[in-house]
């Protein structure tokens, strides 16, 4: 009822597609689903539902498209044991040849639900949901569902079975709890791919605003109990996020808010947004250690923010599953905005909320700079492009990656929007900033999920209606087009400036510490796998190389091994020694480097030592960036 009022008014009021993110079709019959996760250790889900279908032909699709991760990232390879019955008797099915996230059947005559029963396996490594403590259900992996209804009007009523002793975290609304099955409420196919499920042998929630409606909480789910203990000033940070989100936007649109985080080495580290949830993942000493801290950063401020930009104002194109279903390709052109605005926010709202000191805000749009700047392939394709083919660069290899360029819609878009802020407050005179646009664009009138679609010429509309300028202008020269240099603008006429020191940056030494690569990224030019890992063979396999730096000009390439420095075995610190000393001198360094099986001496000349990028303070201008980074809610009010 609440949701089809809301698409009348938007429907008639602003002329756009409307969708119902959520809701119940009045008629429906529900599928009944049971998924049983009680052997998530062993890293298999056990799947049954019961499809209420008419006799005769029925497709049953597997979703391919799956929201936030713009690509066919469904992983219908790890569906496995599929069998389908009705009444207890087999009914055949078949793949369909040209689409293999579907399967079609033929339904026999009589009464009774078409039973499907299936396992989903995930991976030891890699993109696996589960470790020996830890699972995560995202519905999508583990359900089947018909071709044909509209994806509001085909209702779930899903049951979830835990190992004993396991708790849980969900945005899904519980019917009842008996023994170690839990039934959730009926809900749509769209609400129920949007709420996944967190769950763990050791899980702690946090309420950050108690009593409060509506309400947001906490989860987290550790490999151990020690992962799970957050010291009070980190949670402190999380209650300033909520408050500085609210008074960014002036509203929102989820009837409450779960945070889901698991904090597990065996499970990589990633985030998913959605209306009333996000999945985060982190390293399991993301709250006892201060690299860890560091790099887990402004993960969970970024999924938020997509609550706002990405799940209830979405281009048109990324639509899938509201106004069609899962099966249909998605036009990304627009995740600049969706990703790149969100991005930019995330770190905003990270700085805002004290989840980033002014000092790591700053570093971290440092290494964004340079790490664009000096990003080889932008010879030769737009940051547009970039968006596009994301359903492709998401998992493309690192080998080369400098050269192809990765998804730098996130860290090139937040330089564009930050030089979007900057140029709105200049305007102004500091009275109107990109947060009046995001506040008219994102927030009023809020209330439950919803989705209102948006095309690029909206993004200019609104951002004329706050400050008119040449935005289409702006975005053609910094998105669409191939350009040489990355858009630094906005640190510029933000008062600062991009310069290169032999001090390391602390998001480095953090991210050196947590990845295992070391970091010659602006003085060689390479990355290089560190030899305090646990694969000597892997240790010293430059992993990529900046074309045109002095390490790949003298023949360096990805996936070769750096064997020895001056003849000493290669290890970081002699690297590291050998850049310093080489300073002084007229000699080049020597790398013996293994490629495959062959051994070569490479001579590098360079001698310019380390170098790092940072911020340096321009006194002749106004310092926008730390004005931009500034709590909105004084801190005082919110402890
Ligand atoms: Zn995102």
């Amino acid at each position: 009822m609440r949701v089809s009022r809301r698409l009348a008014r938007f429907a008639a009021a602003v002329g756009v597609l409307v969708a119902a993110a959520g809701g119940l079709a009045q008629a429906a019959a529900p599928i009944t689903l049971t998924v049983d996760a009680t052997e998530a250790p062993k890293r298999i889900f056990h799947v049954t539902e019961a499809i209420p279908a008419a006799p005769g032909a029925l497709t049953l699709l597997y979703p391919k498209w799956i929201p936030g991760e713009h690509s066919p990232s469904g992983p219908i390879t790890d569906l496995v044991g599929l069998k389908l019955s009705k009444n207890g008797r087999p009914v055949a099915w078949r793949r369909v040849p040209t689409e293999v996230w579907s399967f079609t059947c033929d339904v026999p005559d009589g009464p009774g639900a078409l039973d499907v029963a299936f396992d989903y396996v995930t991976p030891l490594h890699a993109a696996t949901t589960a470790s020996a403590q830890i699972a995560i259900v995202n519905w999508w992996s583990v359900l089947l569902y018909p071709e044909g209804p509209d994806d509001n009007a085909t209702v779930f009523a899903p049951t979830l079975r835990l190992p004993a002793g396991w708790k849980y975290g969900t945005a899904l609304p519980v019917a009842r709890e008996a023994g170690d099955a839990i039934t959730f409420q009926p809900t749509s196919l769209v609400m129920l791919i949007d709420s996944p499920v967190l769950a763990g042998a050791h899980m702690k929630t946090v309420d950050l605003t108690p009593g409060e409606k509506p309400g947001h909480w906490l989860h987290l789910a550790g490999e151990g109990a020690a992962a799970v203990e957050i010291a009070p000033e980190d949670v402190a940070h999380y209650k300033r996020l909520v408050a500085e989100a609210q008074a960014l936007f002036g509203a929102r649109h989820y009837e409450n808010y779960h945070f889901l985080l698991a904090l597990t080495d065996h499970i990589p580290s990633n985030g998913l947004e959605h209306h009333e949830a996000s999945d985060n993942r982190a390293a399991e000493r993301s709250f006892t250690n201060e690299s860890a801290k560091e790099v887990l950063g402004t993960l969970l401020s970024h999924e938020y923010v997509h609550s706002w930009n990405g799940k209830y104002r979405r281009p048109e194109g990324l639509v899938s599953g509201v106004s069609r279903d899962y099966q249909a390709p998605v036009d990304s052109r627009l995740l600049w905005v969706y990703e790149g605005l969100t991005e930019y926010y995330g770190d905003v709202l990270g700085a805002r909320s004290g989840l980033r000191t002014p000092e790591l805000y700053r570093e971290n749009l440092a290494l964004y700079a340079a790490g664009m700047d000096n990003q080889a392939g932008r010879a030769w394709r737009s940051v547009e492009d970039t968006a596009v083919s994301a359903q492709l660069l998401y998992d493309a290899r690192g080998e080369w990656a400098d050269w192809r360029r990765g998804v730098d819609f996130y860290p090139e878009s937040e330089l564009v929007w930050l030089e979007a802020d900057t140029i709105i407050r200049q305007k102004s005179g500091g009275k109107k900033s990109l947060d009046d646009f995001v506040k008219a664009f994102h927030g009023a009138p809020g209330g439950g999920p919803a989705v209102k679609t948006y095309r690029f010429e909206d993004v200019v509309a609104g951002l004329n209606a706050v400050a008119p300028y040449d935005w289409d202008g702006f975005f053609q020269a910094r998105i669409r087009d191939v350009a040489p240099r990355a858009p630094l603008g906005g640190i510029e006429g933000g008062g600062w400036k991009l310069v290169y020191t032999d001090v390391m940056p602390e998001l480095t030494r953090a991210g050196e510490e947590e990845s295992k690569l070391d970091d010659f990224w602006y003085s060689l030019g390479i990355m290089v796998q560190g030899d305090e890992g646990s694969n000597a063979a892997e240790d010293g396999v430059v992993r990529d190389v900046v074309p045109g730096l002095p390490a790949a000009a003298a023949g360096i390439a990805p996936g070769m091994r750096l064997v020895a420095v001056d003849g000493r075995r290669y290890s970081e610190r002699v690297l590291r020694d050998a850049l310093r000393a080489a300073r002084g001198s007229k000699e080049p360094i020597e790398l013996l480097v293994e490629n495959v099986e062959m051994f070569k001496t490479v001579k590098v000349d360079y001698h310019g030592g380390e170098r790092y990028p940072h911020l340096e303070r321009d006194a002749a201008k106004t310092d926008w960036v730390s004005a931009i980074g500034k709590p909105l809610v004084p801190v005082s009010s919110k402890p």
